[in-house]
């Protein structure tokens, strides 16, 4: 039996007009805006009740692009090895660039044949491909890699290459492109679970730039068959990857504002490659998340900052679900100091790949009336409550 059921649209419900993101408008986009800078004044004259909470969000970016400061050196090096390499995968030319002359012709169904196993050899731990709806394109660029004129950016690169040619703050964002490959990463439980600790932030900097890595090698691939290809990562995003994620059946969005995976849970990171190679697509999923994540609760309980909502779901641009509150939850880690994650170790979904895991996910995918047990044994053989793990001895 299939951990998950095929359906004609992702369990999302739309009740209203998509209306597409702008990326200046994402938390960590603000948190770069460096004081009185042009951007950052045009920012804050059009939102001023945003000064007060974008300053202590800088102020723990800046904290944390700065760990020498905080924590031992040889922590320092582990973030530098894993978050700083990835702003190296986001120039315009390693994302995009020239395509092929000539093409490579094949049927969709050849093509995703090809496409998915080579995404895999990559490195990606699973991966689906679906339509790129136009909604998801964010409007305006908000993150660079590189901000112009700023003396430093941390904790990416300083100041602007001379030869820079990509988007920056302001400018329109278009993806034109009709097809969209979803990937996710999974992240290693164990160092998950040090949520707290640098290292959770170390873990989850090795799977973004894994993703990175994959998807600029996956798009460089499509555009050498003579296709364009566009790689979105952590450091250069053009679309909001989870809706894409979700509109191509990797997973179903869950309560915690994560997509959750119907093997890895809500434990992984995300990356695309948007294209016009003609591909077969997949359809979406049913997990029963929607319905298993009304009853559980289990992150909003767990949750220390209270970012993530125990009612029910609003409208937000026109789609109905479960809405996160970001201020509280980077407030939070500005108070511990690295990223917390406990919302994605401690959901049911996430637990390690056994057999009884195996069985209990399709129970749960199958059988509504079994999901209130699941949820019981769950916290009967996890806890109910997050239990932080201690860093591995190697780190030490
Ligand atoms: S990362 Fe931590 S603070 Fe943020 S939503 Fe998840 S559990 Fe809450
Ligand atoms: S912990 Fe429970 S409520 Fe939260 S996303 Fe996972 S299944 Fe849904």
């Amino acid at each position: 039996m299939p951990l998950s059921r095929d359906v004609d649209r992702p369990t999302y419900e739309i009740v209203g007009e998509l209306s597409r993101f702008d990326e200046r408008d994402t938390l960590f986009s603000r948190e770069r805006l460096v004081p009185g800078s042009p951007e950052e004044r045009a920012y804050h004259a059009a939102y001023p009740e945003l000064v007060e909470i974008d300053r202590r969000i800088a102020a723990f970016i800046e904290t944390v692009s700065r760990p020498e400061e905080s924590v031992s050196q040889a922590d320092a090096a582990l973030y530098s090895a894993t978050f700083d390499p990835i702003a190296g995968l986001a120039l315009p030319d390693v994302v995009d660039g020239q395509v092929a002359p000539t093409r490579v012709e094949a049927g969709p169904g050849e093509m995703a044949g090809r496409i998915k196993p080579l995404a895999r050899w990559l490195g990606a731990d699973d991966v689906r491909i679906g339509p790129l709806n136009p909604a998801w394109v964010y409007s305006h660029r908000g993150a660079p890699p590189f901000f112009a004129g700023y003396q430093s950016n941390p904790p990416h690169f300083s100041g602007l290459p001379e030869d820079y040619r990509g988007l920056q703050w302001g400018d329109p964002i278009e993806v034109p492109h009709r097809y969209a490959i979803s990937m996710a990463f999974a992240q290693d439980r164990d160092l998950l679970r040090t949520g707290g600790t640098p290292f959770s932030d170390f873990e989850i900097g090795r799977a973004y730039a894994l993703g990175a890595l994959v998807a600029t090698q996956l798009a460089a691939y499509i555009r050498a068959l003579g296709w364009p290809a566009r790689a979105h990562h952590l450091r250069n995003y053009g679309v909001a990857v989870v809706p894409v994620a979700l509109d191509a059946g990797l997973g179903e969005l869950g309560r915690c504002g994560y997509l959750i995976h119907p093997r890895l849970g809500a434990n992984l990171r995300l990356a695309c490659v948007t294209t016009d190679l003609p591909l077969a697509l997949d359809p979406p999923v049913d997990l029963g998340i929607q319905d298993f994540c009304a009853r559980c609760l289990k992150c909003a309980v767990n949750c220390p900052s209270g970012a993530i909502p125990k009612g029910d779901k609003v409208v937000v641009r026109g789609v109905r679900k479960w809405r996160i509150d970001p201020v509280k939850c980077l407030l939070y880690w500005a108070h511990l100091g690295s990223a917390c994650a406990i919302c994605q170790t401690i959901c049911p979904w996430s637990r390690p790949p056994t057999l009884l895991r195996r069985i209990m996910t399709q129970i749960a995918s199958h059988v509504p009336p079994a999901r209130r047990f699941l949820i019981w044994a769950d916290d009967l053989v996890y806890g109910a409550r997050f239990r932080p793990a201690p860093p591995p001895a190697w780190s030490r």
